[in-house]
């Protein structure tokens, strides 16, 4: 049983909480990794980053997000507080921070790879209710630690070199702590060569003294030592580099190696990182923890990208109307995907953000430079008519639009009610009585066998279509010319769909059909005739872009901007 059985018996345990925790892998490496001082220090893109460095030496690697907030997943967290929702392939509503993991890496994530506090309390309460403790006083040592310890040990389960696990929050939060307890505890079931403790700090650099300065970093250090966790590995961050000097000083004060303590200066481009810590020896001095043999790793790959992004042969301007624009994290994977496209094509793309509800008031002069215009994902009828309006300017004008998702629904609706002559048409979204509903709930238009995402206890939870669905595509159609592919997957999060009763009407009025699910029941791609380059698709293309695999939508949607501009 799980309740608060030894080290060992915990790694045998058959009951556990998730698919199979076993024995570790014997060759997985675990990489804690730690913040101190202050939030925002950008430990996700370090983390990946790091990941980047191993896989460039050839090494396998694995991903895990533990956040101690106490939702259970982020799905029904406000991407205008909390940065967006990344989705994986396998439908789990995860932190963005798993965005960069897949970004830097070639790991496809999933629902093991991002767990919260509330989860882990979740899944502990239920075994309590099912009466699997027998009578025992259920506590956060041992039974959330164990469960948090399960948690971590699903990553062996992949059997990869290095698993790298990322602790949300800043040390010194009594949310964390169990986390933290239990990562401790990992050093002591697995040993030294096993478990390696990445701490993040920030190393100020006060101006008037003229000075870095490494006490914050020694007093988070000691905070982390209350706890009984010892850093192996330094990476301080900074504006500017840090002296060896100072460096050597950290080293002694926080009691770990001098070849360990790293800098971590702040870089034009997040895809820089790989290359900054490299040249500042954390892969070497991780290998070197784990007494793994020190090899070069192959980084042409980021070099390129870094030399393609920062030698841009034009400019390209793109407007993304959207609502509560002015918060980048809600939108985080466009903009990364954004700027693949314009590496695939050496362009620098200048995303201007357009308050859809300033559209509303006719004013639509935050459209009027711009090469492409974006309506993005988003949810409830606000600034909906806005982006009406922004994408009827993009159909009129033959501006390149590409719409993902809302972006795709409403352009239907835009089509429906300005081309077609389905002068009411609407989302049963914004108005659930409507008379022409030309996207809606799958069950409002009774689709046979459907796969209808609702949560039997009216949770808020997982009642959408999550996750990657395949798509069948259309010769002939700039989708198809952009994937060059009969098929593809992609991911989707959304509860509404294009209404099949008004499809036959809108595609005599000159909408294509450019991709559909392969059993023919959902539309999934649109297009409009005798336009540039009109695309809109209900999935979310910026989840799977690869700065080394720019997305073809996006590609071709920067592609056709620049053209759009040459004109
Ligand atoms: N609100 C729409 C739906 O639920 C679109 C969702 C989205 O853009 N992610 O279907």
């Amino acid at each position: 049983m799980c309740g608060g059985e030894s080290a060992s018996e915990l790694l045998h345990c058959a009951t556990c909480m998730t698919s199979s925790s076993t024995t570790p892998y014997p060759k997985t490496r675990f990489i804690f990794v730690t913040g101190g001082v202050v939030s925002s220090l950008g430990k996700g893109i370090a983390s990946a980053s790091l990941a980047a460095l191993f896989e460039a030496r050839g090494l396998t690697v694995t991903m895990q997000k533990l956040d101690p907030y106490i939702n259970v997943d982020p799905g029904t967290m406000s991407p205008y507080q909390h940065g967006e929702v990344f989705v994986t392939d396998d439908g789990t509503e995860t932190d963005l921070d798993l965005g960069h993991y897949e970004r830097f890496s070639h790991i496809t994530t999933g629902r093991h790879s991002n767990y919260t506090t509330g989860r882990i309390y979740e899944s502990v309460i239920r075994r309590e209710r099912r009466g699997d403790y027998l009578g025992a006083t259920v506590q956060v040592i041992p039974h959330i630690t164990d469960a948090i310890k399960r948690a971590i040990l699903t990553l062996s389960d992949q059997h990869a070199d290095i698993a790298l696990v990322e602790i949300g929050g800043t040390v010194g939060d009594i949310e964390s702590l169990p986390f933290l307890e239990a990562i401790r505890q990992m050093r002591f079931d697995l040993g030294r060569k096993r478990t390696a403790f990445l701490h993040l700090t920030l190393v100020p650099y006060i101006a008037s003294a003229g000075e870095m300065k490494s006490k914050p970093t020694q007093h988070s250090v000691q905070k982390l030592r209350e706890i009984g966790i010892q850093p192996d590995v330094l990476l301080c961050r900074s504006e500017h580099p840090i002296p060896k000097a100072q460096r050597d000083k950290i080293a002694l004060f926080c009691n770990v190696e001098r070849d360990a303590v790293i800098e971590g200066p702040d870089v034009d481009t997040i895809y820089g990182v790989p290359l900054s810590l490299h040249n500042g020896g954390l892969g070497h001095a991780i290998l070197d923890h784990f007494e793994m043999e020190q090899t070069e790793p192959d980084l042409t790959p980021w070099e390129d990208i870094c030399r393609k992004f920062r030698h841009p042969t034009r400019t390209v301007r793109i407007a993304m109307v959207g609502k509560y624009v002015q918060l980048l994290d809600a939108y985080k994977s466009i903009n990364e995907a954004l700027i693949h496209g314009g590496i695939a094509h050496e362009a620098r793309v200048e995303v201007n953000f357009v308050d859809a509800e300033k559209i509303e008031k006719t004013d639509m002069d935050g459209l009027k430079s711009a090469d492409g215009i974006l309506v993005p994902g988003g949810f409830g009828e606000r600034g909906t008519e806005g982006k009406i309006a922004a994408i009827r300017y993009a159909r009129e004008r033959g501006i390149p639009y590409l719409g993902i998702c809302l972006g795709m629904q409403l352009a239907v609706i835009e089509f429906a009610r300005h081309v077609a002559g389905i002068e009411d048409a609407t989302s049963s979204e914004f108005d659930h009585h409507a008379e022409h509903p030309v996207i809606g709930l799958m069950t409002e238009w009774e689709r046979d066998g459907a796969r209808v995402h609702r949560s039997s206890n009216g949770d808020l939870g997982g009642t959408m279509r999550l996750g990657g669905y395949p798509c069948r595509l259309t010769a002939g159609t700039h989708t198809y010319a952009a994937y060059q592919r009969d098929e593809i997957r992609e991911r989707h999060r959304h509860r509404y769909e294009f209404n099949n009763h008004y499809r036959e009407q809108l595609e005599q009025a000159g909408m294509v059909i450019a991709g559909i699910l392969p059993d023919e029941s959902l539309v999934e791609i649109i297009e409009i005739a005798d336009h540039p380059w009109f695309v809109a698709c209900q999935f979310h293309p910026e989840f799977i872009s690869r700065p080394y695999a720019p997305h073809p939508l996006f590609a071709d949607f920067v592609d056709a901007s620049i053209k759009h501009q040459q004109q």
